[in-house]
């Protein structure tokens, strides 16, 4: 994945964490952005509720993704922060999600995640963040 195309994922990321009124609980936004084999992105953000069933915003762009008929990913910039910062800090995917991620993408789908306070571009393989991932 070219350089420019994965920091474009991290800005948009950025774009639609920013725009998050829907993480009232834990006041922390996270952003992510899809990108489909069919060259599309999907952006998503972190949708919680009173009960114990919020969205990740990994989870957000991939449903928005797979109604939307996509079926084949390349990878995912994912950014988060607490409402008050301005800089983002390196997030990952929650275990739940890394279990998601790992049913609906091939082993060659990386994770990205940017540290603003770094300036620093992190890069991960499905394999590195859950390795030996249920299947059935
Ligand atoms: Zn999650």
């Amino acid at each position: 994945m070219e350089n420019n195309k994965v920091l474009e994922l991290i800005s948009e990321a950025k774009k639609i964490a920013n725009s998050n009124f829907c993480c009232k609980h834990s006041n922390f936004t996270v952003g992510a952005s899809l990108l489909g084999k069919s060259g599309k992105i999907y952006n998503g953000f972190n949708i919680e509720n009173d009960g114990i069933q919020s969205i990740c915003a990994e989870r957000t762009a991939f449903a928005k993704a797979l109604t939307e008929g996509e079926k084949e990913f390349v990878c995912i910039a994912v950014v988060g922060k607490n409402l008050n910062d301005v800089n983002f800090s390196k997030t990952l995917p929650c275990g739940y999600c890394r279990q998601f991620l790992s049913e609906y993408t091939s082993s060659d789908f990386k994770v990205y995640t940017y540290d603003d306070k770094e300036q620093k571009l992190y890069t991960y393989t499905l394999e590195e963040l859950l390795p030996n991932s249920f299947r059935l």
